[in-house]
């Protein structure tokens, strides 16, 4: 049957609110779901014969879930700009990826998506949140990458990111592709897919657009969109709206919804509990802001405030493990302060959040290991070389079990990757397509 099989000889790593460490433990996974886990013998004595694979002793634990990212992104890698070192956040923007995106065509999204799943899934992702971008082909977008979500198996909830910078045109474009595709994922039955209202920023949706935007979107899914990334987003919106951008979005009509706000580096002290009032998600991306030099988001204070902060890789690479690394050191550097960022806050930002974002979003238990909960999981050749315990999981995925070799991943018990090979993709040939379609690009871009 689908789904359904029972790892043995496991060292689990259940995390949730209190992470615990089974030595010698098995997973009985039954259509899809975790149906019982625990030390072997006992799990042994209920389990059906189903069909058992030996983990001999690697540690399995959830699949990773990355609350934000870009993978249209894919082609830059290696790329050369046209102009100048851009000496600014707009001048990246303009210079690179407004550029890059201009000139992606629908194989390129579709290309570009593929590689980044299948990335993800040999690091042990299993749910990816993306904000895609591309204006020359903008209608049907979505479909090509959930088409690669589906193909390398893993769970994409995916958005088209609304902007003015092509127009009255391109702005209705992306605000029914984002409808298209929301309407798609409610008639898709399966739970692997699921849908955003994309916007790029304020500084780039203004007000008619954001209307059109929020007319036809339901209530209740959340809409997904940068905030005070840059200070230019905030000088753009106090000199067009009289207002900062996290305030002009929540009162021109995101106040009453589900918001995920990317960033919120540069924000008003009023806007952060403006955040914990109208229970805003933020997307927390350490490596890109330190590449893009737009500062560092103030992360504990909105944990203390009660927001939840969700970590997430926009787009430097499909490893939220590289994020949450980063996530470790930067707060405390910038607090100047070995005590300036608490292992809980760590945790919570790293595993918590994205696990109860992803949970409420695809409407499933994901991103633990607990009888009922999805069977996503990784398998991680990680031999501990200290002990490892519920209480010091933390440290051994900071340094060292983060960067072990994943073995095999699960998504919803269905394997999508195993000793190397991504079950729906040849690697090696797709590369070599993506090489090409790459090579393409950059002549055109
Ligand atoms: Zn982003």
């Amino acid at each position: 049957m689908p789904g359904t099989l029972l790892l043995t000889n496991a060292t689990i790593v259940t995390l949730g609110p209190t992470p615990e460490v089974i030595a010698g433990g098995a997973i009985w996974i039954e259509n899809g779901k975790i149906r019982a886990f625990g030390k072997s013998e006992e799990v042994l004595a209920q389990a059906p014969p189903v069909s058992k694979l030996d983990l001999q002793s690697r540690v399995v634990m959830p699949g990773q879930i990355n609350a934000h990212d870009h993978l249209y992104s894919a082609f830059a890698r290696g790329i050369s700009l046209k102009d100048e070192a851009p000496a600014n956040f707009l001048q990246i923007l303009q210079r690179l990826w407004w550029r890059l995106d201009q000139a992606l065509s629908s194989q390129d999204c579709y290309l570009s998506s593929l590689l980044g799943f299948t990335e993800a899934v040999q690091r042990g992702v299993t749910t990816v949140v993306d904000h895609h971008a591309s204006p020359a082909c903008i209608d049907g977008s979505l479909d090509r990458l959930a088409e690669a979500a589906q193909q390398v198996g893993l769970r994409a909830c995916l958005c088209y990111e609304t902007t003015d910078r092509h127009g009255e045109a391109g702005a209705r474009q992306g605000v029914m592709e984002n409808l298209r595709f929301a309407r798609h994922c409610q008639s898709s039955a399966d739970g692997r897919l699921a849908a955003a209202l994309g916007l790029h920023a304020s500084i780039t949706v203004d007000s008619r657009t954001l209307s059109l935007a929020l007319t036809e979107w339901p209530e209740d899914v959340p809409v997904h969109v940068h905030v005070a990334e840059d200070m230019c987003d905030v000088e753009h919106s106090l000199k067009t709206y009289g207002r900062p951008p996290l305030q002009r979005l929540l009162e021109e009509g995101l106040k009453d919804r589900p918001v995920w706000a990317a960033h919120c580096i540069h924000l008003q002290p009023h806007e952060k509990d403006l955040l914990a009032v109208h229970g805003v998600t933020v997307m927390h991306n350490p490596r890109s802001n330190m590449n893009n030099a737009v500062g560092c988001a103030p992360v504990q204070e909105l944990l203390e405030r009660g927001v939840p902060v969700a970590l997430g890789t926009d787009g430097m690479s499909q490893d939220p493990a590289e994020d949450a690394r980063a996530l470790a050191v930067i707060h405390k550097h910038q607090a100047a302060d070995p005590r300036g960022f608490a292992w809980e806050n760590i945790y919570r930002v790293a595993f918590l959040e994205p696990a109860r974002l992803a949970s409420a979003r695809f409407g499933r238990k994901l991103g633990v290991i607990e009888v009922g909960a999805e069977a996503d999981l990784m398998v991680l050749d990680y031999d501990p070389p200290t002990p490892l315990t519920g209480g010091n999981f933390l440290g051994h995925w900071l340094f060292g079990m983060g960067t072990a070799p994943v073995w095999g991943t699960w998504v919803a018990g269905d394997c999508v990757f195993f000793k190397g090979q991504v079950a729906g993709v040849d690697a090696a040939d797709l590369k070599a397509r993506c090489r090409a379609a790459a090579e393409n690009l950059w002549e055109r871009w």
